[in-house]
């Protein structure tokens, strides 16, 4: 899974929110190749164990890839403009909404990285009008940098996180259908394959 960032032509202002599009692609993998959900085993041994296909995503710097665990971190309280004066001054994001109460930005990394599709984002940043910061990730990778930024760029103001992770649209190998199951994670993982 992957979502792209481009200017929306038809817009009054193409660059603001412009437009985002989300891209499900499908790699094919061998049973000795290293897994593609990241973890460093062999595709034999990890992924392919488990009962659901998962879908993973590119992580920033697209080095690597990790498994889909769509989650949030809120903060609550935040001091609105002087957090929005930095986080407009960062490189990695772009703004997509600039209101007077309220504002958005994607994450690009640095550098950013554009394919036919437009500019990749790995995660999403919001300042709400009741001085909440919400931050959106689809994978833990994505999270970590996401946080580690606010905590380099605002440590001052952004207090630790409320944390919440929803579920994920896997495949049942067995049936081929798409069912709703928690976000995987390596505990569970292993749990459920230990015999
Ligand atoms: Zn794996």
């Amino acid at each position: 899974m992957s979502a792209h960032w481009r200017p929306d032509p038809n817009a009054p202002d193409p660059e603001m929110p412009g437009q985002k599009l989300q891209m499900a692609s499908y790699i094919p993998v061998r049973l000795n190749d290293p897994c593609l959900c990241g973890s460093g085993k062999a595709y034999r041994d990890c992924c392919r164990l488990q009962r659901y296909w998962y879908p993973i995503c590119p992580n920033p710097g697209l080095n690597s890839y990790s498994l889909l665990a769509p989650q949030s971190a809120t903060v609550e309280g935040v001091a609105s403009p002087a957090l929005r004066e930095r986080l407009m001054g960062d490189i990695r994001l772009q703004c997509t909404e600039d209101l007077p109460d309220r504002g958005s930005w994607i994450y690009w990394g640095d550098p950013a990285l554009d394919d036919q599709y437009g500019t990749l984002c790995f995660g999403d940043i919001e300042l709400k009008q009741d001085r909440t910061l919400l931050v959106t990730a689809m994978s833990d990778v994505r999270m970590r940098m996401l946080l580690d930024l606010l905590n380099e760029v605002a440590a001052d103001f952004v207090a630790p996180p409320k944390m919440h992770y929803d579920s994920v649209l896997a495949i049942d190998k067995r049936t081929g259908k798409q069912v709703q199951v928690p976000p995987p994670t390596r505990t569970t993982r292993l749990k459920r394959h230990r015999r």
